[in-house]
């Protein structure tokens, strides 16, 4: 082939590919224009001054997946690291929304005592649709899809028997089946954080799973052991990797809390991690008697 037609051929692939790849800055700012739009609690300017970062990664219906982290600042070893995670499931507005919030925190006061990792909307696909839903794109219930590794047939079964097949809570055709459920397995994996919290809505308690000593209240929700359930982000991270998990639900999914509320589930939860997390690889001894005295249950 003549160079000419090589570098033409070049010239219009190239052509090709910026046309269909966004940059990934304008992925973010058609990600919070469409956050702000649905959720009135995130305003668009805020959204866009939290500086997220596409993470590369998408969902099933190819939307990016955004994170921020706030690393230890120089030369201060980390005294844990924190995953912070919103919008597993896309019908309980005020877990993102809340995230939004604490991004605000974070972005103003970060420390540097801990490394965090925020996740503000995992299941963007269940959240960005005229009826939002708590299942992705794919109609699977992220909360149910992790436990790579353990029996595939539990999640299924448990779904079929205990919930009569609820499409609300179908768990996948596997684990880790979702490109979802895929990321923040990577991200636990890589990452490594001491301590994962998970914020859902609307059950107004706290749920535990792993080891360590629960909080006994964050703001005026209090700890009330749901249990756990096949594919559950606390069953797999909390029991079978050992790292204890901390599921803030919310009192209302379509109603933030008040600002006051916002700022002391904050403030008691900043102190829990002071006292009880340490960057550590040792929590698995605790593990066996937790996940001996812990029997499932059917709630959230
Ligand atoms: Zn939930």
């Amino acid at each position: 082939m003549p160079a000419f037609k090589l570098t033409l051929s070049f010239l219009l692939f190239s052509l090709y590919c910026s046309a269909t790849q966004a940059e990934p800055l304008a992925l973010v700012e058609t990600a919070c224009k469409h956050i702000s739009q649905k959720l009135s609690s995130v305003y668009n300017k805020q959204c866009l001054s939290n500086q997220l970062i596409d993470s590369g990664y998408r969902s099933n219906q190819n939307k990016p997946l955004l994170i921020k982290e706030y690393p230890p600042l120089a030369r201060r070893k980390p005294q844990a690291k924190v995953l912070l995670i919103g919008g597993i499931h896309g019908d309980e507005y005020s877990s993102v929304s809340i995230l939004f919030k604490w991004l605000n925190t974070l972005d103003k006061y970060h420390s540097g005592l801990f490394h965090w990792k925020v996740i503000p909307l995992l299941n963007p696909d269940g959240l960005l649709r005229k009826h939002s839903r708590r299942t992705n794109g794919n109609g699977v219930d992220l909360n149910r899809n992790f436990s790579p590794g353990a029996n595939k047939q539990a999640s299924l079964d448990y779904w079929a028997k205990r919930t009569w097949k609820d499409k609300r809570r179908y768990p996948g055709p596997a684990p880790l089946s979702e490109p979802e459920t895929q990321w923040l397995d990577h991200i636990i994996t890589e990452f490594e954080p001491d301590v994962i919290i998970a914020v859902h809505a609307p059950f107004g308690i706290l749920d535990f799973d792993g080891p360590h000593k629960a909080p006994k209240h964050l703001g005026s929700l209090h700890l009330k052991l749901l249990g756990t359930y096949p594919g559950s982000l606390g069953n797999y991270a909390g029991l079978q990797l050992g790292k204890p998990v901390i599921t803030i639900e919310l009192p209302h999914a379509g109603i933030m809390p008040s600002a006051q509320q916002i700022s002391s589930i904050w403030v008691d939860l900043v102190r829990w991690l002071k006292n009880n997390a340490q960057h550590t690889k040792q929590n698995k001894a605790l593990l066996q008697a937790d996940t001996d005295s812990r029997k499932l249950s059917n709630i959230d």
